[in-house]
């Protein structure tokens, strides 16, 4: 097997030497497990939080231990019903490897879907397409005629939150670090404004973009832009709070946010979230963004980056935002 190790702790970005590849046998498969290969990595921001000692929302990885990650595996070896040598797999919480062995039952084969690339179990119909569904559905209670705004716009997750939006009949404002990003919300994704953080006056573009201020912020990002939208929160907004990515490769404590005291003022509802919060209702979440895909009301990117060697360096596009949707490392063909 090839397994990508925690060999120290990073300080700001990951650099070379904090993980290293190792060889290591493939376990052999035991009563009711398999033996899957990885064909898709996932690449995800909390993989920079996992890395560090910092009090988080499952323990840190073990500096000495594999890294975990997930993504799609295919199905080398099975002694376990159900699963086929072939089938195609979510491997579920893993680790940054070529090979798993694990128990049947903890991973989940894929539904063939016509037309649909396996990317897209990545994407929409993967753990960051369930982010955006359940955060927007059950935290932002989305209204049609409200205003919407995401951050981290063009990212895996908020371009399905501004996606999912539009079909709920809001208006929607993304915010992004580029100009390319900006066109592709507009004019591919259906947003009907986005903001080049990088760019422009945050604050003043969302006063001219969000006439009737804003119903619900869902917050990838956090720091500045954070606070810049809370000073423009209507009463009673929401606030699925998703990701403060502008955080993970601090060194030194963040300071703000500065208008916190907004959410009293404008009576706004806050709830931190993860997505395995709504583990059990994942089949619905997966049966609606399925649909919406099939109807080509959906659309999404991949950013494939190739071979298992180049994960930890990979990382680094989702924190200088080279990615345009779903970062990911295609590790072998099926
Ligand atoms: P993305 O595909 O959105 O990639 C991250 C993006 O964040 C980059 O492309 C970059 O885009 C933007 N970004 C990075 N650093 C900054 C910064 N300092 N300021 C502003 N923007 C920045 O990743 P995901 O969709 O996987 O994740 C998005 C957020 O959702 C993260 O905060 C992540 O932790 C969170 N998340 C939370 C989950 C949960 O269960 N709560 C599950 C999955 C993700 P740009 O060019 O626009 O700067």
């Amino acid at each position: 097997n090839k397994v990508w190790t925690l060999r120290k702790r990073p300080v700001g970005d990951v650099s070379d030497g904090d993980l290293e590849l190792e060889e290591a046998p493939v376990p052999a498969v035991g009563e009711g497990e398999v033996r899957i290969r990885t064909l898709f990595l996932s690449l995800d921001p909390t993989n920079r939080i996992w890395m560090s000692d910092r009090d988080q929302y499952m323990p840190p990885v073990e500096v000495g231990d594999p890294m975990r990650g997930g993504g799609i595996s295919i199905v080398e070896e099975s002694r376990f019903d159900g699963l086929q040598p072939g089938d195609i797999v979510n491997t579920g919480l893993g680790t940054w490897s070529l090979y798993h062995v694990k128990k049947g039952s903890e991973v989940t084969k894929l539904p063939a879907l016509p037309g649909v690339p396996l990317t897209a179990f990545m994407g929409p119909l993967g753990m960051t397409g369930m982010t955006a569904y359940f955060g927007l559905m059950d935290i932002g209670k989305p209204k049609p005629g409200e205003t919407l705004v995401v951050s981290a716009a063009a990212g895996a997750v908020g371009s399905m939150v501004g996606q999912i939006g539009k079909i709920q009949g809001c208006r929607v404002v993304g915010i992004a670090g580029s100009d390319d990003k900006c066109r592709w919300l507009t004019q591919t994704a259906g947003f009907d404004a986005a903001i080049n953080y990088k760019k422009e006056d945050v604050g003043a573009a969302l006063d001219r973009h969000c006439p009737d201020g804003i119903d619900i912020n869902f917050e990838n990002v956090g720091g500045e832009i954070m606070d810049t939208i809370l000073t423009r929160l209507n009463d009673f907004a929401r606030m699925p709070l998703c990701g403060l990515i502008s955080s993970y490769n601090a060194t030194e404590p963040v300071p703000g946010p500065y208008n916190f005291s907004m959410l009293l003022m404008r009576h706004v509802t806050l709830k931190g979230f993860i997505v395995t919060d709504y583990m059990e209702r994942f089949a619905e979440g997966m049966q609606a963004m399925a649909g919406w895909l099939l109807e080509g009301k959906i659309k999404f990117e991949t950013d494939i980056v190739d071979g298992l060697e180049n994960a930890p360096a990979s990382l680094e596009r989702l924190f200088s935002g080279k990615n345009l949707g779903k970062l990911v490392v295609k590790v072998s063909d099926p």
